[in-house]
């Protein structure tokens, strides 16, 4: 996430409301951000337009906590567009399964087409791997290479015989599989390094000799700005049913992907996220939505927080802090409030720079909060109001109500003193927070 775009939604955080000026400031940063993550622009146009609509919308709406209302709408837009739930491949109902690769050269169609065998070989078919590339000198070897690897046959032209001709040799292999029983085809297909009409011929006939039932247009999540066209020209050339997205593992921060969804509206079934056969997996369009912005934290960092935390009750909080009428029943309501947070290491584990919070919260025990509400539960009123009268007489009383020691009731009081002494600093720094809740 651009440090700009975090500090956009950081900053909305501290508002009650949503102002037109916030939405167009956080919007701006927002399509900053999909920029850097070489969305195209055209993608970035339309889907900023939309979320700077839906956000005056909710902005107009008066509603609360409009960082989470904007994070949570960017989210689902970019989740729609990439697809919402995850597809699967879809399965011929009579086999052979024909699934058709496409792409460019070098994308990575005939490594995915080894993915995909040991992956189908787990999930209990007997996949077979047509090699009707026969335009790169080593293609079909190579194919041979990673059919073998996953366990996998693969059916390539006799010498002298089709050779030159990969339309025949698909053809070919719809027979073959069916004949020797393959459930799954997969055929692995030339590209050229750029679009070329050529190819795109070569496809299409392909895709018309076996009628495949899902047309894969297999993409280099690194080619940027070009995934736009090089989609389009897939899409009108070959047609294609699903998107694999490959390189995942490079530093591309994803931006391909929403402008290959947005612009072909076709769904994105796989990833692929380096050499080796198992860098392989099922899409999920809310990770990517994540990758894309880094939303997703952000999102669940606000909802936790958001939840168990009021924050009018923050402020009410330090202003006792600041004019000493912190009570123990204030503490344990404090307490209270941070163990609904549920895992606030994890929460704090999701917070750039927070490392030395984390150590801190490493020695933070959930059982101590329980021990804490037995003890202040046992104490009178006056008691929780005034711990000042706290004397041996009464601390003993509420040990055996709570079924505690002394120590740990003498303890409790020390730390509910050193917390209101630190708090109270805090508070007249004019900072309104609680012991482990950062800014967000
Ligand atoms: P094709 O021309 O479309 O068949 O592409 P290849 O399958 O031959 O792949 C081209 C190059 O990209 C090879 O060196 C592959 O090892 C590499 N490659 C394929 N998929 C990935 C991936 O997900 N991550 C990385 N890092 N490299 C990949
Ligand atoms: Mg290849």
């Amino acid at each position: 996430l651009s440090d700009r775009l975090t500090q956009a939604l950081a900053n909305l955080r501290n508002k009650g409301r949503l102002s037109p000026a916030d939405v167009d400031s956080t919007v701006r940063e927002i399509r900053r951000a999909l920029l850097e993550a070489d969305v195209n622009l055209d993608v970035v146009k339309q889907f900023t337009g939309r979320i700077r609509e839906r956000a005056l919308e909710a902005s107009a709406s008066q509603a609360l906590n409009p960082a989470q209302q904007v994070v949570q709408i960017v989210n689902e837009e970019l989740v729609g567009i990439l697809g919402g739930q995850q597809r699967r491949l879809e399965f011929a109902k009579r086999p052979p399964t024909v699934i058709m690769l496409a792409g460019l050269q070098g994308a990575g169609k005939t490594t995915l087409a080894g993915k995909l065998a040991r992956w189908l070989v787990k999930e209990g078919h007997r996949p077979l791997l047509v090699a009707a590339d026969l335009q790169r000198p080593n293609a079909v070897t190579q194919l041979q290479v990673v059919g073998e690897q996953a366990g996998a046959a693969v059916f390539a032209p006799e010498p002298g015989n089709g050779v030159g001709n990969p339309v025949r040799v698909a053809k070919d292999s719809m027979r073959f599989a069916t004949d020797k029983q393959y459930d799954v085809v997969v055929i692995d297909t030339a590209g050229r390094l750029g679009v070329d009409a050529d190819m795109m011929k070569q496809a299409a006939d392909i895709r018309k000799a076996t009628d495949p039932d899902e047309v894969l247009f297999v993409i280099d999540a690194m080619i940027g700005q070009d995934a736009v066209t090089t989609a389009r020209a897939f899409q009108d050339g070959v047609d294609f049913t699903g998107v694999v997205l490959t390189k995942l593992d490079g530093d591309a921060r994803g931006g391909a992907a929403l402008s290959v969804a947005s612009v072909t509206g076709r769904p994105i079934l796989f990833a692929s996220t380096g050499e080796r056969l198992e860098d392989f997996e099922p899409f999920y369009p809310d990770r990517m939505a994540s990758r894309i912005l880094d939303l997703g934290d952000i999102l669940t960092l606000i909802e936790q927080a958001q939840s168990a935390f009021d924050e009018e009750e923050a402020r009410k909080v330090a202003e006792k802090f600041a004019t000493d009428s912190f009570t123990l029943e204030d503490f344990l309501k404090q307490m209270q409030q941070l163990r609904n947070m549920g895992s606030i290491k994890k929460m704090i584990g999701m917070l750039p720079g927070a490392k030395g919070m984390r150590e801190q919260l490493d020695n933070f025990d959930e059982r101590d909060i329980v021990r804490t509400e037995a003890i202040i539960q046992s104490m009178t009123r006056a008691e929780r109001l005034n711990p000042k009268i706290l004397n041996g007489s009464r601390r003993l009383r509420i040990a055996r109500g709570s079924g505690m020691t002394v120590t740990d009731v003498n303890q409790l009081v020390q730390r509910f003193e050193q917390a209101a002494k630190m708090m109270k600093t805090v508070a007249k720094g004019g900072v309104p927070q609680v012991p482990g809740m950062g800014p967000v």
